[in-house]
């Protein structure tokens, strides 16, 4: 517990995404005295311009993509077309009521929210630039950074937002690409590969290595792959873009083999950076890498009162990871953890990626076991043999689960499928809570759902 004894803890947070709310609301709920600085909207980049509004506009293509399959439903031909202005509404209407309901918990737990930017002038003391003119210093016994990261842009492009995009200037742009090159083929390049291909966009994926989600598994990555080329996507493998041009209604990009892509736009997903600037780190003396603050296992930085949260923390760059840091830390803040045994455990961190089909998972991948020389048994079964799959009309994927030969502990598993999202939260509950393939199994699902795949599979 940090402050004096009997007195209230004072934390100041500058950040107000994932990491930055769930932090305030559970401090403040401890009792802690709590004030919060976001420069532009609660929620953060999470709900303003990265997790949420893709997965709307993603939303939006995979029900133009299920119409335009509707003859396998048994309907006659649909054609849908996008209407970017009713889309943008639609983008502001979810941001706004995630927001709103988000500052209202807040408050209601008595956290004081100052909209503005936040910065040190000490250790102790954090400057707030109102976004009304005025400044106020504040001070506190503890400080929590969750400013997060912006997407990175490389020296060799000029970003115009008009024909060369960041996924920041894409909700939704103005007019929808004819032909889009998207330059980054992790998982927000293929998620931008999949929304756009949705929309009718002809997609070219400028993919540096021979795999498209380069680190994956790749009997997972050859599903996409294939989806892909399925959709007339484009793939140029091997090859990293080095420039990128504005031509009269166009893109040129260049790749370092030579090779030349025209495009109507180019959409940049090659990573982000931490928003660590203008934070005066250095007038507190916290330690960064790469301009990540540096945490131990408690989320604490260099400096004992500090701590860093979220995607600033250079850990795993989730929202849900996010989340979990700020509620963890708002415990040790205000001693309501068990030490050790409640850290952010990253490895059972489950994951998704929302193209089509989706492909999620958690836990042991079979190719860390295999370079580990571990024992595991791995058991399989596609989606083409669930009844639910065939009334979905949607028969692509399967479902793989990880486990301990002698215990039958459940050590991992991966979904590539429809609602593999969804599906997957029932291998995370079991790698979580170390339940054994028998206690999925045992489970009475109901039917005919795509779930009881899961129960398949643990057999
Ligand atoms: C395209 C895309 C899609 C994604 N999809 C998913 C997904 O499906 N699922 C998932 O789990 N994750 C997803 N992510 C990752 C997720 O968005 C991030 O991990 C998450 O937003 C990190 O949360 P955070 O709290 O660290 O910060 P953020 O959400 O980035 O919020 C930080 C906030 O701090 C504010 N800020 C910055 N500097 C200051 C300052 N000096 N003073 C005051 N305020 C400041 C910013 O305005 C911002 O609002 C996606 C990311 C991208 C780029």
């Amino acid at each position: 517990m940090t402050g004096t004894l009997g007195a209230v803890t004072k934390i100041v947070i500058i950040g107000g995404g994932p990491a930055g709310t769930t932090c305030a609301t559970y401090a403040a709920r401890f009792g802690a005295e709590v004030v919060l600085i976001e420069d532009q909207i609660i929620g953060g980049a999470a709900h303003l311009l990265d997790c949420v509004p893709s997965k709307a506009m993603i939303a939006t293509g995979g029900a133009m993509a299920f119409l335009q399959r509707s003859e396998g439903m048994g309907l006659e031909d649909v054609d849908p077309r996008i209407d970017p202005a009713a889309l943008g509404l639609r983008l502001s209407g979810i941001r706004n009521r995630l927001s709103g309901s988000s500052s209202s918990l807040l408050e209601s737990q008595g956290v004081r929210i100052i909209d503005g930017r936040g910065s040190f002038i000490d250790p102790h003391t954090v400057l707030a630039n109102h976004n009304d003119g005025t400044v106020e210093e504040i001070q506190a016994d503890v400080v929590v950074l969750s400013t997060g990261s912006r997407p990175r842009i490389p020296d060799w492009c000029e970003v115009d937002a008009n024909r060369i995009l960041t996924t920041r200037d894409a909700y939704p742009p103005d007019e929808i690409p004819e032909h889009l090159v998207v330059v980054g083929s992790g998982v927000t390049g293929v998620e931008f590969v999949h929304m756009f291909t949705s929309f009718g966009s002809k997609v070219t994926l400028i993919v540096s290595r021979q795999q498209v989600l380069p680190g994956k598994d790749p009997e997972v990555a050859a599903v996409l792959e294939a989806d892909f080329l399925n959709r007339g996507v484009n793939l140029l493998k091997g090859a990293r873009a080095t420039t990128i041009e504005v031509e009269d209604d166009g893109v040129l990009v260049l790749c370092d083999d030579g090779r030349k892509v025209q495009g109507s736009h180019a959409l940049l997903a090659i990573g982000s950076v931490p928003n660590s600037d203008g934070l005066g780190l250095d007038k507190a003396g916290i330690e960064t890498e790469w301009g990540y603050v540096t945490i131990d296992d408690d989320c604490r930085s260099s400096v004992a009162h500090i701590y860093a949260a979220g995607d600033l923390s250079g850990k795993l760059p989730l929202s849900s990871v996010a989340s979990m840091q700020g509620r963890k830390i708002a415990e040790t803040i205000m001693g309501r953890a068990t030490h050790g045994a409640n850290r952010v455990d990253y490895d059972k961190a489950a994951s998704a990626i929302f193209t089509e089909p989706e492909i999620a998972d958690v836990g042991l991948a079979e190719a860390d076991a295999f370079a580990e020389g571990r024992k595991i048994r791995v058991t399989k079964v596609p989606f083409a043999t669930s009844a639910k799959a065939l009334i979905n009309d949607d028969s692509r994927g399967f479902i793989k689960i990880l486990s301990d030969p002698a215990t039958g502990e459940v050590l991992g598993g991966s979904i590539v499928g429809r609602h593999a999202a969804e599906l997957i939260s029932v291998i995370a509950l079991a790698v979580t809570a170390s339940l054994t393939v028998r206690d999925i199994y045992d489970s009475l699902l109901v039917h005919p759902t795509l779930a009881e795949l899961i129960t398949d599979a643990a057999e």
